[in-house]
């Protein structure tokens, strides 16, 4: 049997907008077999969406670790099945988690002061789970100064834009570490898509993350063309590395669907036979 698995999926835990419940049932409907939901920072969406798995559908539990690399840029790093109680890893989430909260206050509070129809309580308050910038795009589009989130990003809150503030996420080889540690699969996300910041990591800087235990690359997803594709699955093979494509689903949030992008079979075993910090959980059993 070939399943159709999509690995890397957003809740409102972070900064989708199905609940997690919505999310495996939406994962269903769309004839995944096997979906992971990794969002933001947080493991907080784990036990809803575990509570809702409908039949047949097989839940990844993970998380996407904010990263920074040595130049400085911000990376994104997958961790599957990752235990959530070990303490390091916990603690580096509850620290992200509030580089987050003050981050996108003072975001908010530089544009009310702006005169920007924005009320940084009710932003920080619609911002359930981890909080992230397309909750201040949203309150944006309620106050009718932009149409959507991509015009948000387009000026606004962009990277080193008016109102951008930095945050201080976790350096990218220690999260691929503390990934491992956890019991963990670290998988570096959509390592050549248009970066928001002007650069990408270079090959040789996506290779020396192997020594420190990198696993994989997420190589198929909506925001890699052929050529960025061609480039990460030889790198993979280069170093044996696992290769995932995923949707990088974010609900209304963004264009992209559940399943338009999904991981081969015997790499999904592959990363299934690495990561011990929990189990893949199947719905129904
Ligand atoms: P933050 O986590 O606060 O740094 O905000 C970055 C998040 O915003 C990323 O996780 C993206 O999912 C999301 N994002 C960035 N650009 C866009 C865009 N143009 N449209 C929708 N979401 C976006
Ligand atoms: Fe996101
Ligand atoms: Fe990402
Ligand atoms: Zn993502």
């Amino acid at each position: 049997m070939t399943r159709r698995t999509d690995l890397h999926t957003h809740s409102t835990a972070s900064d989708g907008t199905d609940s997690p419940a919505e999310l495996v049932a939406h994962a269903a409907a769309a004839g995944l077999d096997v979906v992971a939901i990794t969002d933001h920072d947080t493991t907080g969406g784990w036990a809803e969406a575990a509570a809702a798995l409908p039949a047949g559908l097989a839940l990844v539990r993970g998380m996407e670790l904010s990263c920074t690399s040595a130049g400085g840029l911000t990376v994104h790093l997958l961790g599957y099945l990752v235990d959530p109680d070990a303490r390091a890893l916990a603690d580096e989430r509850d620290r992200l988690q509030g580089e987050r909260r003050s981050r996108l206050r003072a975001m908010a509070e530089r544009m009310a002061a702006d005169g920007y129809p924005v009320d940084p309580d009710e932003v920080m308050a619609s911002a359930t789970g981890s909080a992230g910038r397309p909750h201040l795009a949203a309150a944006l589009i309620r106050g009718g100064v932009v149409a959507n989130t991509d015009e948000a990003f387009a000026d606004l809150l962009r990277d080193g834009g008016p109102y951008y503030v930095d945050k201080a996420d976790t350096p990218l080889a220690d999260g691929v570490r503390l990934v491992r540690e956890s019991g963990g699969v670290p998988v570096l996300a959509h390592a050549l898509a248009r970066p928001s910041d002007g650069r990408n990591l270079t090959l040789d800087e996506i290779a020396a993350l192997v020594p420190a235990g990198l696993a994989g690359l997420e190589v198929d997803h909506p925001e890699h063309a052929e050529p960025e594709r061609e480039q990460l699955r030889a790198l993979a093979a280069e170093h044996d590395l696992l290769v995932t494509g995923s949707s990088d689903y974010h609900g209304d949030r963004k264009v992209n669907r559940l399943g338009q992008c999904t991981t081969a079979d015997e790499q999904l075993e592959r990363l299934l036979a690495l990561g011990h910090g929990v189990p893949l959980l199947t719905g129904g059993a």
